[in-house]
């Protein structure tokens, strides 16, 4: 008998900071969705928030989305690699630099996973605004299961008051 594959509520993250950043973020959310094996769920507001770790680049845009999908979580990142490339990121870019799309798993249901390629929940994700600003505004209440907080009392004990994270005025 072949296995039922089981869906799975996954956040992601989705930013870009090079050419038209919305238009990427856009296209990245929808090679991703529009998917036999993953759908949209809910998606948060679009920021324009400023670079974390490498000052030195133009601002994104950011957001978060909530999906369902029957993919594992290795060939989930697969599938993020690959809607990366096809959007023209190289991949060989500067660690933290501009890109035209970064595509992320931040809590993939509330499983815990460390191997060399995969960590999750995303290992940087409680320390950054533009990460956890977009997942309450889909859900304050998602605990980080490593942590053991809710996105909202992590956002709000923030250390780095320097994080800018500004909803975009004009929402698609
Ligand atoms: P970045 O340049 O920040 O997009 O990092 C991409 C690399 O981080 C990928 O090649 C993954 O192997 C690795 N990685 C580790 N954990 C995660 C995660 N939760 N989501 C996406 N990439 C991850």
């Amino acid at each position: 008998m072949a296995a039922v594959k089981t869906d799975h509520p996954v956040f992601i993250s989705v930013g870009s900071n090079l050419g038209g950043k919305l238009d990427n973020c856009l296209r990245g959310i929808a090679a991703l969705t529009e998917s036999a094996e993953s759908s949209l769920l809910e998606a948060s507001r679009f920021f324009r928030t400023s670079p974390v770790d490498y000052a030195d680049q133009d601002w994104f845009v950011n957001a978060a989305v909530k999906i369902k999908t029957s993919l594992a979580p290795l060939v989930l990142l697969d599938k993020l690699v690959s809607i990366q490339q096809q959007m023209g990121r190289k991949a060989d870019s500067v660690r933290f630099g501009p890109r035209v799309l970064d595509l992320d798993i931040l809590l993939y249901d509330d499983w815990v996973i460390r191997t060399p390629r995969l960590t999750i929940p995303h290992p940087r994700m409680h320390k950054r605004a533009f990460v956890l600003q977009p997942i309450c505004d889909i859900n304050p209440s998602i605990i980080h299961p490593v942590l053991g907080q809710t996105v909202a009392d992590l956002l709000s004990h923030l250390d780095d008051k320097d994080q800018r994270v500004i909803p975009l005025e004009n929402q698609p």
